[in-house]
């Protein structure tokens, strides 16, 4: 059973399903959002339920999808695309989670502060 949670503990769930790969994100908006670039994993909302629940806070962009984070402690939760698709911040999984990073996407707006030298794959943009 894969568990998770925010920094203060206020906010933790279980998922039913193994993880599936992890993909970092260096768009400008993951970029801001992070401090870094977001690693995340595609997760159906069916598979995650509640242990705790405490406040949590939104943001939605302007094409609909949202960002939800804990309202306490800020942790980054999960990127709820505008078809209702999860995808849950791979940094808040307690370990062993046996999820591995299997790609980056965004790759042309990553910040300048950085190389991706891990060998993965790599996408400018991004193509499902
Ligand atoms: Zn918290
Ligand atoms: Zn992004």
């Amino acid at each position: 059973m894969i568990t998770g949670s925010c920094l203060c503990g206020a906010n933790a769930f279980e998922l039913d399903a193994a993880p599936g790969p992890v993909t970092a994100c260096h768009c400008g908006q993951c970029r801001r959002y992070s401090g870094f670039h977001a690693a995340s994993i595609d997760y159906d909302a069916k598979d995650m339920r509640w242990l705790r629940q405490g406040h949590l806070s939104r943001f939605t962009h302007p094409g609909g999808s949202t960002r939800v984070f804990c309202g306490t402690c800020g942790t980054k939760l999960w990127f709820e695309y505008a078809d209702g698709g999860l995808s849950l911040e791979a940094g808040v999984m307690d370990a062993p989670t046996g999820a591995r990073l299997a790609e980056h996407i965004f790759v042309a707006d990553k910040g300048d502060f950085y190389d991706i030298a891990d060998g993965l794959p790599q996408q400018q943009g991004w193509e499902d």
